[in-house]
């Protein structure tokens, strides 16, 4: 276990135990998106804040790829003091190409096509993103890298927590910001199947070097129900290789199971040409190689006595289909807002959190199936319309652009349904 980071906290009005008047102790899990941007706040209003994160800081800064913010996440940015260094870090991909079966690529300018989706967009590395966030915060909450909470018990004083690693504690309360194999969720809540939504596909990706030399470009090629992409990781020799399929059915395998996976992919394009066979190859051989089924995360509640969930953990729209980034740190500004207005009566914050979320997080829900039908077709035809579709509206007018998407379900629309007020001082 590797800790970082101190404990001195700041902030106009230290949300205090009422007996104790000791600053309430917030224990996290999980230092991606959700996990920081609620420490950041949190941290602000008087709260001590611990997080716990299972990768190791190098790898956090590393791990991952291509998340959008839009809208009022982008504003979450801002207030943190952020936004400057995460559009230094955006990804600069301006064109996606799609292969055809006939070796022609049909290009579409990404930037045009993003902005009649949402005036204020970015799009950035999640590792990236983790690590500019956990600069914000190192300082005043603390860190420890490379460990997991164990076991959680809530007594009435509050909440006892054992790690994997680090002695056992006790917080006031427990936020699991863990992701959509969360935990805190698991722990508390209950197993994950009964949560989890599998929209009808998978997904797959890995690190690998820019052998195509792209710049500023995706290069993404298609069969029925199924796509390989790639796109550079701009200033690195790096770039991501991915794969998206449809599945009717879920495999019977576990998200652990590397191996498995690993013969999965090989079973579903082992028979196709373009550069996937090279791709294979570099998931094979590489160690970040990320596998999972494109599933989202229904519950009724994310909040039970001392313990709460945010972000991917919580409300997953699905990785990939629906805006999870920028819903993930709107959830955890939320969050953290609330608690700190409900100052120790956390249990009025966490139900004001919910329900402030709840129409977000059903909305974020509903754009994974219309995002799959356009992200991994079905026919030939699809296969070949779509880019073209994609291709004209990026020539309409900006503002027939606009109300076109408007019609549309996207996370920037999901996101409008929450209005979010500043912080009161910056
Ligand atoms: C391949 C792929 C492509 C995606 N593309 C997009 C996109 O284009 N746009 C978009 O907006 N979103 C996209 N997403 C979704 C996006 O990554 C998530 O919605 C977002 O990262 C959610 O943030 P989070 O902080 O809630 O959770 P996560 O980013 O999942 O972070 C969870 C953190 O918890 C840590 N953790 C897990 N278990 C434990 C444990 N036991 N103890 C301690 N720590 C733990 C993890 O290591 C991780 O750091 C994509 C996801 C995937 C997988």
């Amino acid at each position: 276990m590797a800790r970082a980071g101190g404990s001195q906290h700041h902030g106009p009005l230290p949300c205090v135990d009422k007996m104790s008047r000791q600053p309430l102790r917030v224990l996290i899990s999980g230092a991606s998106v959700a996990g920081p941007t609620a420490a950041y706040w949190l941290c602000r209003r008087g709260f001590a804040v611990t997080v716990v994160e299972r990768m190791p800081l190098a790898r956090v800064r590393t791990s991952g790829h291509a998340v959008d913010l839009f809208g009022p996440a982008m504003d979450v940015a801002d207030w943190i003091g952020v936004l400057p260094a995460v559009m230094d870090a955006r990804t600069r991909t301006e064109i996606v190409s799609f292969q055809r079966q006939d070796g022609r690529g049909i290009e579409v300018e990404m930037r045009r096509l993003v902005a009649g989706i949402s005036g204020r967009h970015v799009e950035v590395m999640r590792g990236e993103l983790a690590a500019i966030l956990y600069e914000a915060t190192r300082s005043d909450a603390q860190y420890m890298f490379e460990d997991s909470i164990q076991t959680i018990f809530e007594e009435p004083e509050g909440i006892a927590v054992t790690f994997e690693h680090a002695p056992a504690d006790r917080f006031d309360l427990v936020i699991g910001a863990d992701g959509l194999h969360s935990i805190v969720r698991r722990l508390v809540f209950g197993p994950e199947d009964q949560f989890r939504r599998f929209l009808g596909g998978y997904l797959a990706g890995a690190a690998l070097p820019n052998y195509l030399g792209l710049e500023g470009r995706m290069v993404v090629w298609n069969a029925p129900g199924r796509l390989a992409a790639i796109y550079p990781v701009h200033q690195t020799t790096m770039a991501r290789g991915g794969f998206l399929f449809r599945r009717s059915e879920e495999l019977a395998l576990d998200h652990r199971d590397v191996e498995g996976q690993k013969q999965a992919l090989h079973r579903i394009y082992g028979e196709d040409g373009w550069q996937v066979p090279r791709l294979l190859a570099e998931m094979d051989a590489a160690d970040d190689f990320y596998f999972d089924s494109i599933s989202q995360i229904v519950m009724d509640s994310w909040v039970k006595g001392r313990v709460t969930l945010v972000g991917d953990a919580g409300y997953s729209p699905g990785p990939a289909v629906g805006g999870g980034t920028s819903v993930a740190m709107v959830g955890a500004y939320v969050l953290a807002q609330e608690l700190a207005e409900a100052g120790s009566d956390y249990q009025a914050g966490l139900r004001a959190y919910e329900d402030r979320v709840r129409e977000l997080a059903a909305k974020a829900r509903s754009i994974g199936p219309t995002t799959m039908s356009t992200l991994i077709p079905r026919t030939g035809i699809q296969i070949r319309l779509i880019p073209e579709v994609l291709r004209l509206v990026t020539r309409l007018p900006p503002n027939l652009q606009q109300r076109l998407f408007q019609l549309q379900a996207t996370p920037a629309r999901a996101l409008g349904s929450i209005h979010l007020t500043a912080p009161a001082e910056k």
